[in-house]
């Protein structure tokens, strides 16, 4: 620890975002970033904790204290090494992670201003790609053995840059027409550049990983694979999301919000679609059913493509507001309301909210009925029960977009060399975890490999 009073002295100071009627009319990163003297400065507030909750609640185990000290001096090449020693995409982390470390961080226990660490990381990486410290591994030595990647998201990317490394021969086959999973296709351009996947994936083929787009694996087939592989990587996330299927669903306005995401992130890359085939929020009123992160990056997709009103909808209770969450103290992660950048831009936000029925005239959607709800304990001590409050109401929506989470997928029983990773095998979660799951999967596979091949 560099400074150990700076904790004291220097406040926390994130770079935020940039002013909404700027960012509101493109697609680049709402982000901004500091200057070096004062992301030193923000290095320097790091206590290295005698207990470090901060590298407890990173599902990669980031060393946050050690490239924290190495930021603040001004060490960056080493707070890269030290960084990418368990982190190997941190430029993705860098931006998107919702940093459960900052949550366990002591001084957010102290006075609720944490170190800066997901800001902290994407600038140590940034430094590093700039100063041409991240150039693609020339040394890797190949032990002959094959290992086939299903699914080109980060669980997918994170266990084929491992095995890579340890000498195996990786084949990516992926569904879509380029790598990078939901942080290409769900994540939005203005959270997460998709420059910033292409970079890294460059550095992967100049390393040996070979892509194969726009080839769907069945997963109940594998034959075919395991004679040509002597393992095979299953990292296909959770392509089924939840779906509301009431009366009205199928009038011509109501999406899955991946349907509207992904087709935004296809257009800013350059694909055209049909007229008839596209999904805009211009000048409509927009409804997004479901509260959680993929809803409110909805919202900021409808504002850039110009809706009329956005409103967002949430089926359980209000979180509580402010920094702690009784039900969950510290040093976990919160369960309070969130408002994210995409909500500053404008939203209007309603909870204990059920969806009753789709309407529409002509086959176009028009309005929404539902009904406020209150929820009640159980007196058997299960879930709790819905109640109606009031009477129904019409929501007036031409846009609606259903945001309501994603299935876990069921998996057949697998050959023994088969390996599940991410999404796919924890259910929707976070791209940290994805990485972390992808991570332990290429160790096992080389552990599996060792004990089973001649290597
Ligand atoms: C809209 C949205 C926003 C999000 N925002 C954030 C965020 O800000 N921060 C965060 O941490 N997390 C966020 N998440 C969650 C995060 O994106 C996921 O947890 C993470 O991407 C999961 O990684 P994965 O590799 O397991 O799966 P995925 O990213 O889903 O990748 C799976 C890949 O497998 C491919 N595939 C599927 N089936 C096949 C097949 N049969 N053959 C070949 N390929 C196949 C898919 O095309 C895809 O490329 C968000 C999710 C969504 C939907
Ligand atoms: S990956 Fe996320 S949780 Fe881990 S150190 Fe970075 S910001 Fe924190």
């Amino acid at each position: 620890m560099g400074n150990p009073k700076a904790f004291l002295e220097i406040h926390r100071q994130e770079a935020g975002y940039r002013p909404v009627h700027d960012r509101i009319h493109d697609f680049g990163e709402v982000e901004q970033t500091l200057n070096t003297r004062e992301r030193k400065l923000q290095a320097s507030r790091c206590m290295d904790c005698g207990v470090p909750f901060c590298h407890w609640a990173c599902p990669l185990g980031n060393k946050a204290p050690e490239w924290n000290d190495a930021l603040y001096k001004g060490e960056w090449d080493l707070a890269y090494r030290l960084l990418s020693s368990t982190n190997p995409f941190p430029e993705f982390t860098g931006r998107i992670c919702p940093a459960l470390c900052e949550k366990a961080c002591v001084l957010n226990r102290y006075n609720h201003e944490p170190t800066t660490n997901r800001e902290n990381e994407a600038a140590i990486t940034e430094m590093a790609f700039q100063e041409g410290v991240i150039l693609p591994r020339k040394d890797i030595v190949r032990n002959g053995k094959n290992v086939a990647v299903i699914g080109a998201g980060p669980a997918g990317l994170a266990a084929a840059n491992d095995l890579n490394l340890m000498g195996y021969h990786i084949t990516v086959f992926e569904k879509n027409e380029s790598a990078g999973g939901l942080l290409r296709f769900g994540i939005p351009n203005f959270k997460l550049n998709k420059a910033i996947i292409d970079r890294r994936i460059r550095l992967l083929e100049e390393e040996g990983v070979e892509f194969r787009y726009s080839q769907t694996i069945d997963l109940g087939k594998l034959s075919d694979l395991e004679k040509d592989y002597d393992a095979i990587v299953i990292a296909t996330g959770t392509p089924k999301a939840r779906d509301l299927n009431i009366p009205g669903r199928n009038l011509k306005g109501v999406h899955l919000a991946l349907e509207l995401l992904s087709q935004q992130n296809r257009l800013l890359a350059g694909m055209e679609f049909p007229k008839d085939e596209r999904i805009t929020a211009k000048g409509k009123d927009v409804l997004v059913i479901g509260g959680g992160d993929t809803g409110s990056d909805c919202i900021g997709t409808a504002h850039r493509q110009g809706c009329k009103s956005v409103t967002q909808i949430e089926i359980m209770p209000r979180p509580v507001e402010g920094p702690d969450d009784p039900q969950n103290p510290w040093p976990n992660w919160p369960r309070t309301l969130k408002t994210t950048s995409s909500h500053e831009e404008g939203c209007s936000r309603r909870w204990n909210i059920n969806t009753l029925e789709f309407l529409g005239e002509s086959g176009r959607l028009t309005g929404v009925r539902v009904q406020e709800i209150n929820w009640q304990p159980n007196p058997d001590g299960g879930r709790p029960i819905m109640v109606e409050k009031g009477k129904p109401e019409v929501i007036k929506a031409e846009l609606v977009l259903l945001a309501m989470g994603f299935l876990k997928p069921e998996h057949p029983k697998y050959a023994e060399n088969v390996f599940v990773c991410g999404d796919a095998f924890n259910g929707a979660s976070l791209v940290v975890r994805a990485l972390a799951s992808g991570r332990q999967i290429a160790a096992k596979i080389n552990n599996y490999l060792k004990a089973t091949v001649n290597l």
